[in-house]
């Protein structure tokens, strides 16, 4: 039966598969600034091109951050089975975030140990990359033993900047139609979700900058100007005991992990204000001066149940609301990024697929989660067009962008296996050759 031949042929590429996360560990595929792309998509290419897959080098020429020192690359690799049919296609994005403070692990080293894969990347996601190209390695294999044509087509990405926004990655592959539904049926995500779970989308996000103006003075006689600084805490102490409470209060129906995300939600990512940070090296002290400007960055997460009006409108009346209260208040809001919220249903054939190969494989039912930030489904979703998307994949979603970062090879070698008798199920794919 083609699934035994699936089960056996996967098992014995096990040092494979370990094998091609320790290689793409070792690729430092950093972004910012865009580090070794090329290099990674020609290892992939490399590897795949010899079995039969058509590779397609990207550049995303003018997209966000794509430059003559740090081009965007990015790779689509297919496999044209011997009939036709439908288009599975597994995407991951090859960059990384950077490494931060705190390893006891060499990031850049893919180092063995008990069991797991350590680096940057390796949870999220390389690991899942390398999980999905075994899958259907180890599926073309099998198909080839049993004697049974492949139906339709394997794809395989490896795409550029997700941890940036992915506009250098599948947005532009998106807009150049490399999803759209009638070439692309089938999209999963290796992210790391857990091995067990199935990712069906995310929630919305509004990125902003607030900046409140006063007027610049002496610091000594700090009634002659207007403190900006103070004018920021006013809108802070607002967002602490008005809206902090009033986003707490709106839960959502959609399946959000972990639990403190079932709410919609705020961050303040940066806070500025008054004279910049003296420049490396200068020892002096900083000079007497009223803060003629500060600025906050914020970081909505809101819901399906949210639209995207009702959560602009509550800064503007939470601004208006302070104005009210402060003689010479003046402030901007300038958006700088916002998302959808994106759900696939739960019935959509990738979910099913999925959820019955999980159920074969580990023995139990699949969860259904949604992510609290997004991933590149919002590109396949909304530039695509496709709504047959999900997130499956092998790493720990809190171990991502974590120092010791991991993923374990036996979550790496179950989750293949649930892609590849997804992939059966997906494809059509008789488990037994026809008579002939
Ligand atoms: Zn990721």
């Amino acid at each position: 039966m083609l699934t035994d031949l699936i089960a056996e042929t996967l098992h014995d590429r096990r040092d494979a598969l370990i094998a091609l996360t320790q290689a793409l560990i070792r690729i430092p595929t950093l972004n910012p600034p865009g580090d070794c792309y090329y290099d990674i998509c020609k290892v992939l290419a490399d590897r795949l091109k010899p079995q039969g897959f058509d590779c397609k080098f990207v550049r995303a020429e003018g997209a966000l951050a794509d430059s003559a020192e740090h081009p965007r690359w990015n790779l689509v690799a297919r496999y044209q089975g011997e009939e036709p049919g439908d288009c599975l296609h597994f995407n991951s994005h090859h960059d990384v975030v950077e490494t931060g403070h705190g390893w006891t692990k060499d990031p850049f080293g893919g180092e063995l140990e008990d069991g797991r894969i350590y680096g940057r990347g390796a949870c999220d996601m390389k690991g899942g990359l390398a999980a999905s190209i075994i899958a259907c390695e180890a599926l073309i294999a099998a198909c080839k033993t049993a004697g049974i044509p492949l139906r339709g087509s394997l794809e395989i990405s490896a795409t550029a900047d997700e941890e940036s926004g992915g506009y250098g990655g599948v947005a532009y592959l998106a807009e150049q139609g490399f999803f759209s539904p009638d070439r692309v049926q089938h999209v999963i995500i290796p992210e790391p979700l857990n091995k067990d779970r199935i990712c069906l989308g995310h929630r919305g996000v509004w990125w902003a900058e607030i900046e409140t103006k006063g007027r610049i003075a002496h610091g000594s006689m700090p009634f002659l100007g207007t403190c900006a600084v103070r004018h920021m805490g006013a809108v802070l102490a607002e967002i602490e005991t008005q809206l902090l409470p009033l986003l707490a209060s709106k839960t959502t129906a959609m399946p959000v992990v972990p639990e403190g995300a079932k709410q919609s939600t705020l961050n303040i990512n940066s806070i500025h204000g008054g004279e910049a940070e003296p420049e490396p090296g200068y020892d002096g002290f900083p000079s007497p001066c009223v803060p003629d400007r500060c600025r906050i960055i914020i970081d909505r997460r809101f819901l399906i149940e949210e639209s995207l009006d009702e959560v602009k409108a509550e800064i503007s009346a939470l601004m208006e609301r302070v104005r009210a209260q402060r003689p010479d208040f003046e402030y901007e809001i300038r958006p700088l990024h916002e998302v959808q919220p994106s759900m696939t249903e739960e019935d959509a054939p990738v979910v099913t697929a999925v959820a019955d190969a999980i159920a074969q494989v580990m023995g139990q039912q699949a969860e259904f989660v949604v992510s609290p930030g997004t991933y590149d489904q919002k590109h396949i979703d909304r530039i695509g067009k496709l709504k047959n998307c999900i997130a499956y994949g092998p790493g720990i979603l809190e171990l991502a962008h974590q120092p010791d970062e991991w993923v374990g090879v036996e979550d790496m070698m179950q989750s293949a296996h649930v892609m590849a008798l997804a992939a059966v199920q997906l494809l059509g794919l008789p488990t037994e050759p026809n008579p002939s």
